[in-house]
């Protein structure tokens, strides 16, 4: 399978938005244009990530939806099962609620929140076993860029899964480039720095694993509707990871649009 023959993924990442009116409001409007019908399942995959407060609400306010969008948690917790620890949410606690897809790796988690690569083993190796797919995500800063080191950098971040992540397990994994620079800053990769990296990137999946040229490999860093068609145009984008534009319905609708017609 190529690149281009992956069906895409268009994903909106709310983060700690939207209040619960507006979280309401968002999801029904983005409900009302999908009764279109002129995105397919088949031509593209649709989730939305809610804060995990608001996760269970979504999913349900979405089972009426007329087409399939899946409903993604924005994190996981280290620890597996149940027990006593205050505020965590694990993979079987997701599970258990039928959540099925959790982002893991996203940079603000590993800036902000200083998530190391063995914490998100832990959490990847916890999500692979409880069956939930993964939409873990990579990326270099500005200054590793501007140091020639960010493919390296994307490389070993997705080596660093490889070591917990059984061979079938590859099926269950979608990979975010999100340049660390382009998110939430305005500034997009240009469809051809993407493309490369892209490009990298799947040579890299192929050499770890016999389901490399059949992983999806989504963008994110400022993804919208302006430039969504030529992102999608790149033969190894398989889709968007989509922040701030997925918190308007319309703008979030134009970009699942415009990969499921270009792909
Ligand atoms: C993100 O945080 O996953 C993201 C891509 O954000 P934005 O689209 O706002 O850059």
């Amino acid at each position: 399978m190529s690149g281009s023959a992956i069906t895409p993924w268009v994903v909106g990442n709310w983060k700690m938005n939207p209040m619960q009116a507006d979280a309401k409001a968002l999801v029904n409007g983005f409900k009302e244009l999908l009764q279109n019908n002129e995105i397919k399942e088949e031509n593209c995959h649709l989730g939305v990530a809610p804060s995990m407060l608001a996760l269970a609400g979504i999913q349900q306010e979405l089972a009426s939806a007329v087409r399939s969008v899946y409903s993604v948690a924005q994190d996981v917790s280290r620890i597996a099962g149940t027990g006593a620890y205050t505020g965590e949410v694990s993979a079987e606690l997701l599970k258990d609620h039928q959540i099925d897809f959790v982002l893991i790796g996203h940079s603000e988690r590993r800036e902000i929140f200083g998530e190391t690569a063995s914490i998100l083993n832990e959490k990847v190796k916890n999500a692979l076993n409880a069956g939930l797919t993964i939409i873990y995500c990579v990326g270099e800063s500005l200054e590793q860029r501007e140091n020639g080191q960010a493919e390296q950098v994307v490389l070993q971040q997705i080596c660093d899964i490889a070591s917990v992540v059984q061979a079938e397990q590859w099926q269950k994994i979608v990979i975010a480039y999100e340049p660390i620079w382009a998110i939430g800053t305005g500034k997009t990769a240009s469809p051809e720095d993407a493309q490369a990296m892209h490009a990298k990137i799947r040579e890299g999946l192929t050499q770890i694993t016999s389901f490399g040229s059949s992983i999806a490999i989504l963008y994110g860093g400022s993804v919208k509707a302006e430039n969504a068609v030529e992102l999608a145009a790149c033969p190894d984008i398989n889709g968007a990871l989509v922040g701030g534009a997925s918190l308007n319905a319309e703008s979030f609708y134009k970009i699942a649009q415009a990969f499921a017609n270009t792909k």
